[in-house]
């Protein structure tokens, strides 16, 4: 064993270190078109030498593209953040490219179960969807890249003429641009003229955040299924545009690993997806084996990564009647790293990758009738299942939060998912689902899996180790009202139109103009944003703090906790100007304002009462840097700038420590260490009327570092109750603790200011991490705890739900003239958790109103 592994790292050492120019990754006995440019040509440097940057990449897109019309067409399918083009090559033979719009209909209508039948597939090329390098410093496969699209553009003879004739490839060379821009960038700037391998090195050592992200710090390798962000949405729309048979997603892992294909670990295989898609996934990865033996390259199958969450790039096609394949690449990071198994060197792993890219298109080649069968398979199965299904449909809606319902809609058509608007009203578990504000999915149509996925909970699992989340029940994570429909209260006559473009909610001032006072309700999602514009723009605004019933337009209207006034007496702006603003305002964020007529209330307080609090404007800063949890500050980031429009500092400890912080009166700390940080600074600052907020393991920071009083459960060793356990089974059992993430159901105090804007006393909120608070003593300091069985969906072990029983899920804490809001688990996760971000914009905008001490607001 130890001699093989010596003599691998030989071959390495002699062979594989340095690219001397492209021969080095290509096949040999292969003759090329002169006519087609190399890489260096365009991109000024030899494959593998630097990194290359997103920018060069592209332009050696374009030539290809130019010098090779008879079989490359480029596409954009949009622009990322940092408006990097997102391009797509369609590579297939001149033949096919002269038919390509006919292929994609006939090949898409192999999903549709209604025409699929009588398609003869004899001829039928297969679509296959290579993608590379969606975490952004893993960039052999966008390297990789250039050699594969040089390879398929310019290869002659037989064997290339086969392949195109019979494959139409969509070629994805970068999924993630902006992060790709970002890493190459380091590295590139890092590079020693004399290789330095030495892992301490600068090159090897990114700065937060990384490359991984896309501009917002976003792993896009998790958006598949959410689609929250622009990336994913450019390239979910061409994935269903072409309903590929095969997607390719190559990445990179440790570097002290070898290289993975899937099949990945067989017990954490979803449920929902067939058996023949782990079949068909196995019979490609003969393919990865034959064509790595060849060059001598090392592989493990079967470990360590699994198909179970529908947001990755290797599974989401599993649901989609494709076959999704992991490829990850032990990772040289930077050009050539010392390893556990000797030098690995960049050129080394790009071929790798450009390796399996191509047995892929070869398995593809020879099994092509065999996927294609199974895509037309798996969507009749689907209507097979569908219909024995006991639910009949979905159906959704909240009356109270409109843009939250369009955000849902939206998803769900990004997936092909068929909806309909809700044509009368249907009662489900205690909920009136309203025509005009709700929407039904029927179960019995081809995306039915995708419905699956998405709609359901799930409590019983198979393992208990998971690569990512167990659990993502979008209702839930939307904080949406939904229900599912058996036989007994389905019938077609509930489908009303079916919606083809989700419609944001048209916003109003109801009542016309006012010279006393207007009113904003506080539960729709982008309240806070409107609220953030008025303060912004000097407006005066005050928050109620109890219920009240006024008339609006001669009607009485009952008007819930949260709801903010704009007192006219008291602005300085004209009447007319403000009137102007709010209307613009209404339309721009989809909320309903209200002018009233009077100050005097039906019930509850008027509107000079003191029931109603100033609402200060808020100055944020973030802490952000080494140490804090890129994902966790990046969501918080996205949901202030791209949802809200609110701005909010990032500050590095360094510049925290030296700067002044009463230019800030609201303070967010996400996950991470803050070891940097100068404690009594911060705790000066909170004691001085600053409001921190703090969400999961900064929860725990704070404690220890005697800002807050807040304590802690601790869960039991499973090893206490195990007899013996073998050496064997520690991962297993070790693992089994880690929360990896699950749903759990918050008790809300619908009165507390931090509790505003929601109207069910559940909150659904994602729980991956250990941070489990004990109930303050002072009953008003925990707005929202667990209860005796608060787990909705997903895994979490026995020790773990025990402990998370009756625990508090958000304490606030009164530090001298201010608050700290402590957040167990994360409110923003992953930016589809729109059932939270309510939570966390009320510490923003509310934090500071809240007596804890009394329970009382100031
Ligand atoms: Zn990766």
């Amino acid at each position: 064993m130890k001699k093989n592994v010596l003599l691998f790292s030989l071959l390495l050492t002699c062979s594989s270190l340095f690219a001397q120019d492209l021969n080095y990754f290509l096949p040999d006995s292969v003759t090329y078109n002169p006519a087609i440019p190399k890489p260096k040509d365009i991109i000024f440097h030899e494959v593998g030498e630097y990194h290359v940057t997103h920018d060069r990449l592209v332009n050696y897109m374009r030539a290809i593209a130019a010098a090779a019309p008879d079989r490359v067409k480029l596409e954009t399918m949009g622009f990322t953040y940092e408006n990097r083009p997102q391009v797509l090559l369609i590579i297939t033979s001149k033949k096919n490219q002269d038919n390509l719009e006919q292929i994609r209909q006939q090949h898409v209508a192999l999903t549709d179960p209604s025409k699929s039948a009588s398609i003869n597939i004899d001829n039928m090329p297969i679509v296959v969807y290579i993608g590379h390098s969606i975490h952004g410093n893993e960039q052999s496969g966008s390297n990789a890249s250039l050699v594969t699209a040089y390879y398929l553009a310019a290869a002659q003879g037989k064997q290339i003429d086969d392949l195109l004739d019979n494959v139409v490839i969509l070629f994805d060379p970068s999924f993630n641009p902006d992060g790709m821009q970002r890493f190459s960038s380091w590295v590139n700037q890092h590079k020693s003229k004399n290789l330095v391998s030495d892992p301490n090195d600068r090159e090897y050592n990114e700065a937060w955040p990384g490359g991984r992200f896309n501009h917002y710090w976003f792993d896009l390798n998790r958006d598949w299924l959410p689609a929250v962000h622009i990336e994913s949405q450019n390239r979910l729309a061409w994935f269903h545009k072409w309903k590929p048979n095969i997607l390719t997603d190559h990445h990179e892992q440790g570097s002290n690993a070898t290289f993975f294909f899937q099949p990945g670990v067989p017990s954490r295989v979803n449920p929902l997806t067939p058996e023949k898609n782990q079949e068909l996934t196995g019979k490609l990865g003969k393919f990865h084996a034959q064509f790595l033996d060849r060059i001598g390259s090392l592989y493990f199958t079967k470990e360590n990564y699994d198909d179970f969450y529908y947001g990755k790039g290797s599974t989401y096609p599993d649901i989609n009647g494709a076959i999704g394949i992991l490829f990850e690449q032990a990772s040289s990071r930077g050009h050539l790293q010392q390893t556990s198994n000797g030098l690995l060197s960049f050129p080394f792993t790009i071929r790798n990758q450009f390796v399996t890219a191509l047995s892929t298109l070869e398995g593809a080649r020879v099994l092509r009738k065999e996927f294609l069968n199974w895509q037309r398979e798996f969507y009749k199965n689907s209507m097979t299942e569908s219909a024995a299904a006991t639910t009949k449909a979905y159906v959704y809606g909240d009356e109270h939060d409109k843009a939250k319902t369009f955000h849902f809609t939206e998803m769900l058509l990004r997936h092909q998912i068929e909806v309909y608007e809700l044509k009368n009203k249907v009662s489900a578990d205690g909920t009136d689902f309203k025509k005009g504000t709700s929407f039904i999915v029927p179960s019995n149509q081809p995306q039915y899996k995708v419905i699956k996925a998405i709609f359901e909970k799930t409590l019983t699992y198979k393992d208990s180790l998971f690569y990512d989340i167990t659990s993502w029940t979008m209702p839930l994570a939307f904080g949406l009202p939904s229900s599912e429909l058996g036989a007994a209260q389905f019938n077609t006559g509930l489908l009303g139109d079916k919606i083809s473009k989700a419609v944001f909610p048209a916003g109003e001032v109801v009542g016309g103009k006012s010279e006393v006072a207007y009113l904003m309700e506080w539960d729709e999602l982008y309240a806070p944003a409107a609220l953030n514009e008025l303060l912004s723009s000097g407006v005066t605004a005050k928050v109620a703090t109890n219920k009240f019933d006024i008339n609006v337009n001669g009607n009485a209207k009952v008007f819930d906790y949260g709801t903010i006034l704009i007192p006219m007496q008291m602005q300085t702006g004209a009447s007319e100007k403000i009137f102007q603003q709010l209307s613009d305002l209404s339309k721009k964020y989809g909320v309903k304002i209200f002018g009233v007529k009077s100050g005097n209330v039906n019930s509850g307080s008027d509107l000079g009462s003191a029931k109603f609090a100033v609402v200060t404007k808020p100055s944020i800063a973030m802490i952000t840097g080494s140490g804090v949890s890129a994902t966790d500050a990046g969501e918080v980031w996205h949901l202030l700038d791209q949802r809200m429009n609110i701005k909010a500092t990032h500050l590095e400890p360094g510049i925290f420590n030296r700067t002044d912080l009463d230019r800030y009166n609201t303070l967010i700390m996400v996950g991470g260490n803050y070891n940097e940080i100068n404690k009594d600074k911060l705790k000066a600052w909170v004691q001085s009327g600053g409001t921190l907020i703090l969400t999961e393991e900064a929860v725990s920071w704070a404690s220890q570092s005697g800002i807050t009083d807040v304590k802690f459960k601790k869960s039991k060793s499973p090893v206490d109750s195990l007899q013996k356990i073998s050496y064997v089974e520690r991962e297993q059992i070790d693992g089994a603790q880690q929360i990896a993430g699950a749903i759990f159901g918050a008790d809300a105090d619908l009165t507390n200011p931090l509790a505003y804007g929601y109207n069910q006393k559940t909150v659904s909120l994602f729980k991956a991490n250990r941070v489990f608070m004990e109930k303050s003593k002072n009953p008003y300091a925990t707005p929202f705890y667990y209860g005796s069985n608060p787990l909705q969906s997903g895994w979490v072990s026995k020790e773990n739900k025990d402990v998370i029983k009756n625990s508090a899920a958000v304490i606030v804490n009164t530090v001298g003239n201010g608050r700290v809001i402590n957040i167990a688990d994360n409110p923003n996760f992953r930016a589809f958790w729109l059932g939270g971000s309510k939570l966390f914009l009320n510490s923003i905008f509310f934090g500071r109103i809240i007596d804890a001490a009394s329970g009382r607001t100031e």
